[in-house]
């Protein structure tokens, strides 16, 4: 299958074989014709409705049930952040995180072009959803974790019975390591930012924008770790520009825990290139990419979109976290969470109008995180004879 890529920064094509980074240092993305394009009407609720605009075909099994997740408007947070609050839930995904959508199409296409493996590095979410993808399809997966990854973690991603492979080094080498080693043993690494997961997790953004066709939202604010979801979410729009399906790009903002902002320190800084950090403990694990691979991607997409880079702090993470919870009805990863304590930083600043529609990405459910800010619960106990009265005192 031929599948054509691009890169952002200097315009050099290539195809897949050559691999998922361009000579110039960025990441490639895969190039559609979004010439033709217009949104497809009834019929699949997948991401495979937007197949035009996707490589491989529409498979079966679980890659067909990625994506096509709710938008919920969330009136009850409009207070928060002064303007109307919408939420896309990427926990309605198989696997509970918007990764799906890009394993279905890294998966798919693997399949399709005869690999027998495919793999990736994770110690979370993507791990989880690239086993439970190859378990649906047949495949067998290498998942490479760090060597200290707590054991509550790897029970999770244990479930699809992936090859588990737990690696001493510096955990930021295996990125390039994993495809590297790939290539050679006909394994197909999936990783954070390449191209064929960005393709699949650009559906993301095509997704929210028919939801507001023909308007468009006036901003996004998402959550960054490698940067490999706000590339697709840039290069939706692009392509959705380029179709003539909205005059208008929303904002795209995006937001980093501050114990670990490469990216939101080097646009505070006013730079186009990101330095590594160090980076430290965050309730957002699952954001915390010390050298992210997309991250001057992910500089270009604020630059070029009007919106932003920002880092916010654990504490105000978990407000809300519990504010999403209380009153958005919708219970989501610590990660997720950043979108709305980001929005309301913006908010102070005066960056979001009172008559502008802003979406939150909440990327992945709360429920494989149970451990993080439970809640002492305070319930009484009553007998059934008295349930009446106790319910009573509850009405006053
Ligand atoms: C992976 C992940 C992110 C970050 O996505 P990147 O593409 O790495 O920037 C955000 N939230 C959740 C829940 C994730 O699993
Ligand atoms: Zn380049």
């Amino acid at each position: 299958m031929d599948v054509d890529l691009t890169c952002y920064a200097c315009g050099a094509t290539a195809t897949l074989a050559d691999g998922p980074r361009c000579d110039c240092g960025e990441p490639f993305w895969v190039e559609t014709d979004p010439g033709g394009f217009d949104w497809p009407g009834d019929g699949d609720r997948s991401l495979w409705r937007y197949g035009d605009l996707l490589p491989g075909e529409r498979p079966t099994g679980l890659a067909a049930g990625a994506g096509g997740t709710p938008l919920v408007r969330a009136p009850r947070l409009d207070g928060d952040v002064g303007a109307r609050v919408h939420v896309k839930y990427e926990g309605g995904n198989p696997t509970g995180t918007f990764k799906d959508r890009g394993s279905a199409v890294g998966v798919s296409v693997a399949a399709a072009e005869g690999y027998g493996a495919v793999g990736t590095v994770s110690h979370g979410n993507m791990a989880r959803s690239m086993a439970a993808h190859a378990a649906s399809a047949g495949l067998d997966c290498v998942v490479l974790v760090p060597a200290d990854i707590p054991p509550s973690r790897l029970g999770l991603i244990a479930r699809h019975d992936p090859t588990i492979l737990r690696v001493e080094g510096e955990y930021g080498r295996l990125y390039e390591e994993a495809i590297r080693i790939g290539r050679e043993r006909a394994v197909a690494f999936v990783n954070s930012d390449t191209p064929l997961r960005v393709a699949g997790q650009k559906t993301t953004a095509l997704e929210i924008a028919e939801s507001f066709a023909p308007d468009a939202p006036d901003a996004i604010v998402m959550p960054v770790s490698s940067g490999g979801h706000a590339g697709g979410v840039w290069k939706a729009f692009r392509e959705l520009s380029a179709a003539g399906l909205v005059e208008t790009v929303p904002r795209l903002y995006f937001v980093q825990a501050a114990a670990c902002a490469p990216i939101a320190e080097a646009w505070a800084r006013g730079e186009e290139t990101v330095t590594p950090v160090e980076g430290g403990e965050t309730v957002a694990y699952s954001i915390a990419n010390a050298d992210p691979p997309s991250g001057n991607r992910v500089l270009a997409a604020a630059r070029e979109t009007g919106g932003g880079v920002l880092a916010v702090e654990d504490g105000a993470i978990l407000d809300a976290r519990r504010a999403l919870a209380e009153r958005a009805g919708l219970f989501v990863e610590s990660a997720c969470a950043t979108s709305l304590a980001g929005a309301r930083v913006l908010a102070d600043r005066g960056d979001l109008g009172a008559d502008e529609d802003v979406v939150l990405v909440a990327t992945g459910t709360g429920f494989t995180e149970r451990d993080v800010d439970e809640p002492a619960v305070e319930a009484r106990t009553v007998p059934m004879a008295d349930l009446d009265g106790a319910v009573g005192d509850l009405l006053g």
